[in-house]
């Protein structure tokens, strides 16, 4: 039995049952090894009533809070009046609202045409989706992915993501795509599309015509690695000259993290493919879309398919959040002055803990701290939990600290988060400094 007590919990938490009951694969358990009960807005608390400053949230799956008042009335209400639950891919009242409002709130205002392909409930779903109606578009078989990327852990997605802790679980050959190297992935040693193009052109250089490149604008998992505009821009031209599609991962930084509603909304390009998730249906409940240029959507009915593709309630929720949340600029307005103040409070504190081995990383409310490796990062974590804070690592060696708050929080838990990441990073870098004294 473990018992947790150098924790922000007030009393002793038994373990005893998950330890007994569930899988060794449990991994955010591990690092906050309490019993979580409630939670409100940026605020997450035990079971024993401590108080927690949630700088995870569901791993960018709650933009607008846990229990958003907003949208839990129009779900409690929908629940009430008997609305419908499942309904595989049947139309629903529900699903109309959505749709209805993803395209006038969304698309519209951006004069953007796609079609909207219900998937099964989770992102890398939604990334299979993308990745198999790409290559029955094109008839080629190999996708271009990039180092760091992460894009789920079904195998089709796995087979596009570079992490080998991942990868190496799938107990078979992961086949079908061609690791490239991402913005900046070598300084400026390498212009990466420079050497992605000279691949592609050359019928000698042994790279297979991809069907599609797949890529995140900033690499959520991969360590908050941040693609330019203009990197973006060349990626798509590329693709363009070697009839590719741009398939672009927004399930991490889409739905306002990192300032807009797309990531991409101001890199002044046009993906073919999109998928979402996480933060779509704004409640925390399983959502994922993969959204497709008209000319591409070949689809076959029912040639991707999934049980769970109808989640009325998360399109209840999805519904409220687009009109309530991206009806116009202010909710916009209020991410961009949040990721300013995030990013010069991130810069502040590498700045008086340690210049020569951190750096502030990120756009918009998606940042964090490089810490140069994992022990660093995870000591930071643990400190930060110590004192009543949730904020978990990235990157290919955990060595990133990473803040994804709700983008609603409010100014004084922000501060309060940063606060006790200030002090975390202060901790665990006097403590390096004293030990290689
Ligand atoms: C989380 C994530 C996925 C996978 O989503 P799941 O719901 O965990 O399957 C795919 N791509 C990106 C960029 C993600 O952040």
């Amino acid at each position: 039995m473990q018992i947790v007590e150098e924790t922000g919990a007030d009393t002793e938490q038994d373990l005893t049952t998950f330890e007994e009951m569930e899988s060794e694969v449990q991994s955010y358990a591990r690092a906050f090894p309490v019993i979580f009960d409630k939670a409100e807005g940026a605020v997450i608390y035990d079971q024993t009533g401590a108080r927690y400053i949630d700088f995870l949230a569901g791993a960018g799956s709650l933009n607008y809070g846990h229990n958003n008042p907003i949208l839990r009335d129009a779900l409690l209400e929908y629940i009430g009046r008997g609305g419908i639950t499942h309904s595989l891919d049947l139309h629903t009242v529900a699903k109309e609202a959505f749709l209805s409002r993803l395209g006038e709130n969304i698309f519209t205002p951006r004069d953007m045409d796609y079609v909207v392909q219900f998937t099964g409930p989770t992102g890398t779903n939604a990334v299979e989706a993308a990745l198999k109606l790409a290559r029955n578009v094109t008839g080629r078989q190999n996708v271009i992915s990039f180092t760091n990327g992460f894009h789920g852990v079904s195998v089709g997605a796995m087979a596009a993501t570079g992490n080998s802790h991942h990868r190496d679980a799938a107990g078979l050959l992961l086949t079908g795509a061609t690791s490239m190297p991402f913005d900046n992935y070598l300084g400026d040693k390498l212009d990466t599309i420079e050497y992605l193009d000279a691949m592609l052109s050359d019928p000698s250089s042994g790279l297979d015509l991809p069907a599609a490149a797949i890529v995140e604008t900033v690499q959520g998992e991969g360590g908050l690695n941040v693609a330019s505009f203009t990197w973006l821009q060349r990626l798509e031209k590329v693709c363009r000259a070697h009839d590719m599609l741009l398939i672009i991962d927004d399930i991490q930084a889409g739905c306002g993290r990192t300032g807009t509603f797309f990531s991409f909304d101001n890199a002044g390009i046009s993906p073919d493919i999109v998928t979402l998730s996480k933060s779509l249906s704004g409640f925390g409940l399983p959502f994922a879309v993969t959204l497709i240029k008209p000319e591409y959507d070949k689809w076959k009915p029912g040639e991707h398919n999934g049980t769970f593709r109808g989640n009325n309630h998360a399109f209840v929720t999805a519904e409220k959040a687009i009109s309530h949340y991206w009806s116009d600029d202010s909710f916009c307005n209020e991410i961009a002055r949040k990721g300013d103040y995030l990013a010069q409070r991130l810069q502040e504190i590498v700045d008086r803990h340690g210049k020569e081995r951190l750096m502030a990383k990120g756009r918009g409310m998606m940042r964090g701290i490089e810490c140069g490796n994992g022990d660093i990062a995870g000591a930071i974590s643990n400190c930060a939990f110590e004192n009543n804070m949730i904020i978990e690592t990235s990157g290919s060696e955990d060595q990133v600290v990473k803040c994804l708050p709700p983008l609603t929080i409010t100014d004084a838990e922000l501060d309060e988060g940063l606060d006790i990441l200030d002090k975390a990073v202060g901790q665990v870098m006097r403590e390096l400094g004293r030990k290689a004294a």
